[in-house]
């Protein structure tokens, strides 16, 4: 059996040269003995040229240079896909970020008194001024606020919760899981389908340190049910002298009706009916950033801020940055469905889907070929994330569907379309590919794949 070609050779030759240039030389090194290496282990008598090894290692380069977290269309119909990265920011929020990650910024540096500053303050006024809250603190995520709120202000004693509420939200946050992480004893109230403001009276008692609702996001109870809304809750918390948190989940900060959407609490309005701390998630209905936006009472906030978690949660600047421009857009409220994506997308007429559909069919049919039927089909898309969970949200489709009656036909070609240089997610449904066209912005590119 010939030897194979040694590393040497490998990098003699004149194409190693402009490889070596793109990636360096110690790099090319490395690919070409991890070649070599593969064919060794295989031991299967194989001798490869050199130019074969060398362009082995180019492919190898290549392949480890490509990042893992890859951009997507999102035609799946949920507009705020967690899997596929939830809100889609503005371009005055990406141009911000961008900023900040490539210039120094005054995160916490008071360009007035040249003093020290606190990053909260970049988007405190903001948030106030949209909400109607008396201060507010930011923090990685929801599901941060929500531990950071209880572990200052209830360690170590009680928070009352309705067992309506004690809900699960995408896998990792169980309401229950948080509190024993805060350290926060939960005390269940009412049942899963009725909770009365008797059951909060009585489980109130010396260890209570406050009252909570959740918002149940991803589910909704129908039939015989009662819960206590907000204002009351916060009645009895106020009777009591306790604080009354809310965790609002997407919490929008505008009324959605009054763009044609359902209804989702709004977190000014939560406020105002009594609730003394409220945390939301930034890249929900907010249309922002990941961020767990706290707002509230004073004194509360400066508790929260204080705890020493709140240094181990705290944004980054490139977050903050892009917070910052997400709620300025909120200044402008006429023009928050064309500067917003989250909101763009979820208020896009069907008449404009429909077209979209008119011109995109004979393309994937030519693409496709014979063997699929292509065709235009009335749907509806989900805002995601637990948002207006039980609303759908009219859309259009195109419906992929095999000649022959294969569900394997449908999975292979779902691979395919994952496959493409900027891989396509739709999702299978009725016997057809369903390629929901609300998220589809970038008519050009998706077309230019299927050339
Ligand atoms: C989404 C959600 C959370 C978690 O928020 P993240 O920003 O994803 O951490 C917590 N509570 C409720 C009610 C939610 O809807």
């Amino acid at each position: 059996m010939s030897p194979l070609p040694s590393v040497d050779a490998v990098l003699r030759l004149l194409e190693a040269g402009s490889i070596c240039d793109d990636y360096g030389r110690a790099a090319l090194t490395d690919a070409v003995r991890a070649v070599l290496a593969e064919y060794r282990a295989q031991n299967s008598g194989v001798r490869p040229e050199e130019a074969e090894v060398l362009d082995e290692a180019a492919a190898l380069l290549a392949a480890q240079s490509t990042p893992r977290l890859a951009r997507v269309f999102n035609l799946t119909g949920t507009v705020l896909h967690t899997n596929l990265g939830r809100a889609l920011l503005s371009e005055a929020a990406v141009e911000h970020a961008a900023m900040a990650m490539r210039s120094p910024c005054a995160l916490e540096f008071d360009l007035a008194t040249a003093g020290r500053g606190d990053r909260d303050t970049i988007v405190e006024g903001l948030l106030c001024e949209l909400t109607g809250a008396e201060a507010a603190t930011v923090v990685n995520n929801n599901a941060a606020a929500v531990l950071l709120a209880l572990a200052a202000l209830a360690a170590k004693r009680e928070v009352v919760v309705s067992r309506g509420e004690l809900v699960e939200i995408g896998g990792a946050f169980r309401v229950p899981d948080v509190m024993r992480a805060a350290n926060v004893r939960l005390v269940e109230v009412g049942t899963t389908n009725r909770t009365h403001a008797r059951d909060y009276e009585s489980a109130i008692g010396p260890r209570t340190a406050a009252l909570m609702k959740v918002h149940a996001s991803n589910y909704t109870i129908t039939g015989f049910t009662a819960d206590v809304g907000e204002a009351e809750v916060a009645a009895i918390a106020l009777a009591h002298g306790l604080p009354f948190i809310t965790d609002l989940g997407a919490g929008s900060l505008i009324d959605l009706p009054a763009l044609g959407l359902p209804k989702e609490p709004v977190v000014r309005d939560c406020l105002s009916a009594g609730a003394d701390v409220v945390t939301f998630s930034g890249d929900k209905l907010m249309g922002g950033p990941q961020a767990g936006l706290i707002v509230g009472r004073k004194d509360l906030i400066a508790k929260i801020r204080k705890h020493p978690l709140k240094r181990a949660l705290r944004v980054s600047k490139m977050t903050l940055a892009a917070l910052e421009a997400t709620l300025l857009a909120y200044r402008k409220p006429d023009f928050l469905t064309r500067d917003l994506p989250t909101l763009r997308l979820l208020t896009r007429p069907v008449a404009e889907l429909e077209a979209l559909a008119g011109r995109l069919v004979p393309k994937v049919q030519d693409w496709l070929g014979d063997a699929w039927t292509i065709a235009a089909t009335h749907c509806n898309s989900q805002a995601g994330s637990g948002s207006l969970p039980s609303a759908a949200i009219p859309s259009v489709a195109l419906a992929l569907r095999p000649a022959g009656k294969s569900g394997k036909a449908l999975n292979d070609l779902a691979t395919r379309l994952r496959k493409l240089p900027v891989p396509v997610i739709g999702r299978i449904g009725d016997g057809a590919l369903l390629l929901d066209l609300r998220c589809l912005e970038d008519e050009a590119g998706f077309l230019a794949q299927l050339a």
